[in-house]
Formats: C-alpha cells, structure tokens, sequence
C-alpha cells in the first residue's frame, strides 16, 4: 500500500486497489509509512539520491539515521502490528537488475541486528510491470513457499 491519495469514495489509490483486488488477501497484514518528502526538499533529494550511482554517502547517513530511529521509536507498536517479534530483513530489490545488495540493507538491516533476506526479481515479468504478481519476486530457500521458480 503506497499511502498516497485515493479518490472521493476510495480507501486506496487506483493501483494500491488494483492489487488489492488481485491479491485475494495476499497482502502485508501491516504496513508502516516511514518516510515521504516534499518536491524541492533536501529529504526528496536525500531519498532521490542514496541508491544513485554513485550513492550519496551524506544522504546514506541521512536515511539510515532515519530509518533506525524509526525502528527504534516504533519497535513495540510494530512487532504488535506484525503478531510477533521480527525475525528478518527484507528489502524489495530492483526490478532493473541493479547489482548487489539494496542500499537499505547496509543503512539499516545491519544496524538493528537483523539477517537479511536477499528476495530476488523475477526475470519472467518485465521490469516496468507493476501489476501484482505472487511471483514478481522469489526469497531464498528455506523461506521460499509454493512453487515459485526465479
Ligand atoms: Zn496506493
């Protein structure tokens, strides 16, 4: 869910209810909005530039403060939200092909002392395709379920 504005008599965005639609409950169970910016703003420009090539190190800083104290504010009301204590960290990679890790991996999931999984895109759909798919991208083994093949 991207949280943004819905239209009179909507509860979601065109896209976000799209998905809806075509998850049939397959959904997160709970989402948790951290951060959006303002056009023009040095926060836009630090969300605009930390996974640039090459990354900006000061907004890498800047997101990964952030993003921790977030955690770190919010950790009771999170783990409530998810029924449990947080086992791993997943961040959703590109659709590009960028190589290597997500930025978010370094700038957080080593900060909070959690694994990280390592989802990989699923070349059989094209990178531009943002319609729901229950294998746009795949985890790996032993947290990959159903029959996924990436
Ligand atoms: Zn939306």
């Amino acid at each position: 869910m991207c949280r943004s504005t819905a239209g009179a008599g909507y509860t979601v965005c065109f896209p976000c209810g799209q998905h809806r639609q075509a998850a049939q409950g397959l959904l997160a169970d709970a989402v948790a909005p951290i951060a959006y910016a303002i056009k023009r703003t040095q926060h836009a420009h630090s969300l605009a530039v930390y996974k640039a090539t090459p990354p900006s190190a000061q907004a890498k800083r800047s997101l990964s403060s952030l993003a921790v104290m977030f955690i770190a504010f919010h950790w009771e009301c999170l783990t409530g939200a998810a029924g449990g204590p947080f086992t791993h960290l997943v961040t959703v990679p590109s659709t590009r092909s960028r190589p290597g890790p997500h930025p978010l991996e370094s700038m957080v999931a080593e900060r909070v002392g959690l694994p990280a999984l390592r989802p990989i895109a699923n070349p059989a759909h094209p990178a531009e395709d943002r319609g729901f798919r229950t294998d746009r991208f795949c985890c790996p083994a032993p947290f990959r379920r159903g029959a996924g093949s990436c």
